[in-house]
């Protein structure tokens, strides 16, 4: 695909985003914005919807710590202590009592 048929499929595609989310996708195009181009691929992968990306169930994906719209304190490495149970607060075989 040469340059000018690469534009046009991009101002295509561009176009079937929504509008609010065109800048990101823009930005990620120029190729100078890891962090839009991953706001970009979180936004199409959950087609344009925020909470979906908040609530992302695929963790094992390369892009899950890095997607936006995490709450704050999901800093953790792979964005995982809120998912994962705390082993404080969940019984083990050993300390479970009936
Ligand atoms: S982190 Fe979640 S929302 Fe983002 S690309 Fe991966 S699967 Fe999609």
């Amino acid at each position: 695909m040469d340059k000018v048929q690469l534009e046009i499929e991009r101002r295509k595609w561009c176009d079937r985003i929504p509008e609010l989310y065109r800048n990101v996708f823009r930005r990620a195009m120029k190729g100078n914005s890891l962090r839009a181009a991953i706001n970009a691929k979180c936004q199409d992968c959950c087609t344009w919807q925020r909470a979906e990306i908040k609530d992302c169930l695929v963790p094992c994906c390369p892009l899950y710590p890095y997607r936006p719209y995490q709450p704050k304190k999901d800093k953790t490495p792979h964005g995982l202590a809120e998912k994962a149970p705390n082993p404080l607060s969940v019984g083990t075989l050993e300390n479970e009592r009936p």
